[in-house]
């Protein structure tokens, strides 16, 4: 992260910065539990289930809370969702499960609570290293994976259950992807990931090489001659330009790179956070970094978009969560320019915007000035194919890997999975499902070769 000369943090007490990345949503206790799932309607056809990206048997858990057995709960979600501890805390439910849910109309005001129930019978479960699945007698096939965030992980998991070696390589020095160096601090806790990790890695026949990057200390091609298939869960790697005057400021920062050092902080206190925060971008990211500089002690902040609140990205309860940490949203301004004061940033020029009833964005040609003495970029990310093109060349589509519906990528033996691919949403419990999917396709096509 940048040095930030101007800026320091430290400005709240240590309760305060304790306080403020508490988890968001209080466990439930077991009697709150018990009378949550009661709610429960167990519906044939459940829509929820439909809903849920990896297909959890969400009555079928609930109904294990309701009968006190826990165990039964945590085996049923673990079936389908080997990284159902973290997703429990993650996943956006309000756009999901708890939005299908039957509960979820006007009469009743909400749905039943189906992530805190989730969280509730993953945390509770008594044999926390009990696997829902054995693995297979060896196959002595080995596929290699790149890269350990959730797509990579349930890959892993899929194929070491079907008797097959997986061996994970992470450019990073930790595991876990944006579970380890992206969520919002306030929802995921490192010590739930780790304890994630250590309980799929249990399951055996997975190995795991951190700071190893394929297109730097391995190439593709490598892999290819001494694995007998690869599984590419490399995420997206590059932010965003804004493309405006004075974008290469000291006090511009990427939103994911400050997230990073956050999640891994150990002093909170030493954090730079300006006073007065402008964040660009409208997806859960800014607000992520939206909601944090409030939490790390930031007087003001405001996050800009240049169209209206209906085309954001972040879900409604993503920017209520912003809102009630003081965060104001502003809509229909784009940046202009960087403002400064010798070298010290003073503010962000914006341009005011209109959208037609095409959807076209312009310029209005009038501007405003926000105070400012940071910014965060929030922009979005992309996926860079570099790495993955030493020889042969992936083909590409939308700007990322393009797969067919069995994760096959342009290259043979070669499938691809999460963030880095042309179809789905960029989710944590989607690429858990690509993982599991592709897993699912690769050991097919491994028994059809040598049924060959
Ligand atoms: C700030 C932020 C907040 C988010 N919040 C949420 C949320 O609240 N809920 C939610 O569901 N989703 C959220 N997401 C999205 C979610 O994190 C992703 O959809 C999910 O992590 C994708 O998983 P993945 O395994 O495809 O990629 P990643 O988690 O990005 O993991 C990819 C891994 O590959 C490694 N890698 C990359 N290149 C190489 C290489 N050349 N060699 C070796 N390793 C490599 C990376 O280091 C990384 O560890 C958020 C995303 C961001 C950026
Ligand atoms: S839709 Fe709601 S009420 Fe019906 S099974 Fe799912 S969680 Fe229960």
């Amino acid at each position: 992260m940048k040095a930030f000369a101007d800026i320091s943090g430290g400005r709240l007490e240590a309760t305060e910065y304790d306080n403020n990345f508490a988890d968001i949503k209080p466990p439930l206790t077991t009697l709150q539990a018990q009378v949550e799932s009661a709610r429960c309607l167990f519906c044939y056809d459940a829509p929820c289930i439909t809903a849920c990206p990896t297909g959890i048997d969400i009555p079928g858990f609930i109904r294990g809370i309701n009968t006190g057995n826990i165990d039964g709960a945590a085996h049923t979600i673990l079936t389908s969702n080997i990284l159902g501890a973290s997703c429990a805390r993650i996943c956006p439910v309000e756009i999901l499960c708890e939005q299908a849910c039957v509960r979820s109309h006007e009469q009743e005001c909400r749905p039943v609570l189906i992530g805190q129930l989730q969280q509730h019978a993953m945390d509770h479960r008594r044999d926390k290293s009990a696997q829902p699945a054995s693995r297979a007698p060896s196959t002595g096939k080995r596929i290699a994976i790149i890269g350990s965030g959730p797509a990579g992980l349930s890959a892993a998991w899929h194929l070491a259950i079907k008797g097959h070696d997986a061996i994970i390589f992470e450019a990073a020095d930790k595991p876990g992807g944006l579970n380890t160096y992206g969520i919002a601090r306030y929802k995921l806790s490192q010590e739930t990931v780790d304890e994630e990790i250590e309980y799929l890695m249990g399951i055996g026949g997975i190995e795991l090489h951190c700071e190893t990057a394929i297109g730097q200390d391995i190439s593709l091609s490598e892999l290819r001659r001494e694995y007998d298939a690869v599984f590419i869960a490399a995420g997206l790697q590059a932010v965003n330009y804004l493309n405006i005057e004075g974008e290469d400021s000291d006090a511009i920062c990427n939103a994911v790179d400050y997230i990073a050092e956050l999640r891994q902080s150990h002093e909170l206190a030493k954090l730079p956070v300006g006073r007065r925060v402008v964040v660009i971008g409208a997806g859960n990211t800014a607000v992520d970094i939206a909601t944090q500089s409030r939490q790390l002690g930031a007087e003001e902040v405001s996050m800009v978009y240049r169209r209206g609140p209906q085309h954001m990205s972040a879900t409604d309860h993503e920017q209520h969560v912003a809102k009630d940490h003081g965060v104001t949203l502003r809509y229909h301004a784009r940046p202009a320019r960087i403002l400064h004061n010798h070298d010290a940033m003073t503010g962000v020029e914006f341009e005011r915007t209109h959208t037609d009833d095409q959807g076209n964005l312009s310029g209005t040609g009038e501007y405003y000035t926000l105070p400012a003495d940071m910014v965060f970029k929030a922009t979005g990310q992309t996926f860079i194919p570099e790495p993955f093109t030493d020889g042969e060349t992936l083909q590409l589509s939308k700007g990322r890997i393009h797969v067919d519906d069995q994760f096959r990528t342009s290259l043979t033996h070669v499938y691809a999975g999460g963030d880095c691919v042309d179809r789905d949403d960029d989710l944590a419990v989607v690429a858990v499902q690509h993982g599991k999917l592709a897993a699912q396709a690769i050991d097919l096509d491994l028994k059809a070769q040598e049924g060959q």
